[in-house]
């Protein structure tokens, strides 16, 4: 990976975070977006240039086309075109179906699904062009099983395994690989705020009997964005401690 240029976004904290930090050790230049919270984001540089490798941080929102063609330009001014695109922006506003509003289901379709669509079609003609790409989309064990309050969720999550799929086939004889990563339950600010119950609930559900690291997520990115995955594509790798076992 050395030398590649690597897009993560939401790299700003948490999982993100985590991938950056794992691509740079590997030797990639490194660039993140995030949407608002600019302290994270100017800590996640300070960790990935600690780790040896150029870092940019851009401000960018996934849902916005124009905020994403911006973004992948200022990535390529400074880098050059992303050769390695992991799409891990995500939000979640929980509701029971009965009570979800319109705003809640089109935000998290909007940023999860939506941003994973736009930032893959920005950097695409980089990748065909070179004949050589790595496209990391982050999923979730949620897209696989479905859950309650999450419907919206669920669907985005999903939604990404069909677009993940539907680009690999289009540009796997590119040189371009697309695969999905599904993390499962992930101690961030994205589930610090589930009340315990819920938490010893999901627990009951993972056979190792832990929840998952950032880091154990950001391992399985970095070996489908190398070179030794080539032969990989189409594919979506649970890292949930055996919650779904496909
Ligand atoms: P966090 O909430 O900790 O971090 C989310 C990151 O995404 C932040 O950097 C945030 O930016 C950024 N972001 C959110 N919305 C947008 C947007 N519209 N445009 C640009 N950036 C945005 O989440 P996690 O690290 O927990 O999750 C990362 C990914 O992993 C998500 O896709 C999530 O769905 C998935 N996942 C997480 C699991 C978990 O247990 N944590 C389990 C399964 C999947 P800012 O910092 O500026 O707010």
């Amino acid at each position: 990976m050395k030398g590649r240029v690597a897009l993560v976004t939401g790299g700003g904290r948490g999982i993100g975070r985590a991938i950056a930090v794992r691509l740079a050790r590997e030797g990639a230049k490194v660039a993140i977006s995030y949407r608002s919270n600019d302290a994270a984001a100017q800590e996640t540089r300070k960790l990935v240039r600690e780790a040896g490798a150029e870092c940019e941080a851009i401000k960018s929102d996934v849902a916005e086309a124009a905020d994403v063609e911006a973004l992948v330009k200022g990535v390529g001014e400074a880098f050059g075109p992303v050769e390695i695109l992991v799409n891990n922006a995500g939000t979640t506003r929980d509701n029971i179906l009965m009570r979800m509003k319109d705003v809640e289901f089109d935000e998290v379709l909007a940023t999860n699904l939506k941003g994973t669509y736009l930032c893959t079609r920005a950097v695409m003609r980089g990748m065909v062009r070179a004949r050589w790409g790595r496209i990391v989309n982050i999923s979730s064990v949620v897209g696989l099983l479905g859950n309650a309050g999450q419907a919206n969720y669920a669907a985005s999550k999903a939604g990404i395994i069909g677009f993940t799929k539907s680009t690999a086939r289009e540009v796997a004889n590119r040189g371009i690989t697309a695969n999905v990563v599904a993390p499962g339950y992930v101690e961030t600010e994205l589930t610090g705020g589930l009340p315990g119950s819920v938490k010893e609930q999901i627990l009951g559900q993972v056979p190792a009997s832990r929840f998952g690291e950032p880091e154990e997520i950001a391992e399985a990115v970095a070996f489908l964005a190398g070179d030794c995955a080539a032969y990989i594509t189409g594919q979506t790798i649970a890292v949930d401690g055996g919650m779904v076992m496909q």
